[in-house]
């Protein structure tokens, strides 16, 4: 399996772009930086994505591609039922943007919802196999577990943590965890229910007292004004799991 993080961020700029990351070109991750951070292309190559939650860090870009693909096959996208209940009201309403759940044409649109709950398990093309665990943040949401051919990815989307009910269903190859704010900001991190590398230590921890080892890491979702702290207190961890714990960013690919 190809991974690709296409936004590794809490934020966009010239430098850095939100959260999104493509599974062997045709599965997305979250769509903050669907289209923004691939060609047209590419976009076009894009089969199946998975929204982990509605925040707009996460979803900034589905209108974006349902627009540029639409002489595309249809691009079908999973998420709870009160994530496609948002995004059809307050952004495919005909306001914001057209319906493009019903454009081109109602049999054939450029975009299709499809609504999953909490460990439902759903076969897309592409030969993976995705299921939905639900996480802690501050709105409805949920980490996927993508297999495909005997590898395996955990997402954890946005999460203050305490995966452990997770970490015992899941034998994960790698894990795409978040770490929004240093240590110092533990205020926000717990009131945003987000992770900081202290509290990623405690991820990593409770994956390794679960199942007796530590997947590869990659950590994502830095918010980029404090990226230099998170980086510098990750370090020792990283020391530590001898390499086996990286900070991802744009475009960087691993294979699985
Ligand atoms: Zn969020
Ligand atoms: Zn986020």
């Amino acid at each position: 399996m190809k991974l690709k993080v296409v936004g590794a961020h809490q934020g966009e700029s010239r430098n850095c772009r939100f959260l999104c990351v493509l599974l062997d070109d045709v599965l997305a991750l979250d769509a903050g930086s669907i289209a923004s951070g691939l060609t047209l292309e590419e976009q076009e190559k894009v089969a199946t994505i998975f929204l982990s939650h509605y925040h707009f860090d996460h979803t900034k870009d589905v209108p974006v591609i349902a627009y540029n693909t639409l002489s595309s096959p249809t691009i079908n996208i999973y998420c709870l039922p009160v994530v496609k209940d948002v995004m059809l009201a307050h952004i495919f309403n005909e306001s914001i943007w057209p319906k493009l759940v019903e454009i081109p044409t109602p049999e054939k649109p450029s975009i299709v919802f499809i609504e999953m709950d909490h460990y439902q398990s759903i076969e897309v093309p592409g030969g993976f196999k995705v299921t939905a665990y639900p996480t802690i943040h501050s709105v409805p949401s949920i980490g996927f577990y993508v297999e495909k051919e005997g590898r395996s990815v955990f997402f954890t989307s946005d999460t203050g943590g305490h995966m452990g009910p997770i970490f015992e269903r899941i034998h994960p190859d790698l894990i795409v965890m978040e770490c929004t704010y240093p240590n110092r900001l533990e205020d926000w991190a717990v009131a945003f229910c987000h992770l900081t590398p202290d509290f990623v230590r405690r991820e990593v921890e409770e994956f390794r007292r679960i199942q007796g080892y530590v997947p590869r890491i990659l950590i994502a979702h830095m918010n980029p004004h404090y990226e230099a702290e998170i980086r510098a207190e990750l370090a020792p961890l990283i020391a530590e799991l001898d390499g086996l714990l990286e900070v991802s960013y744009e475009d960087m690919e691993v294979t699985i």
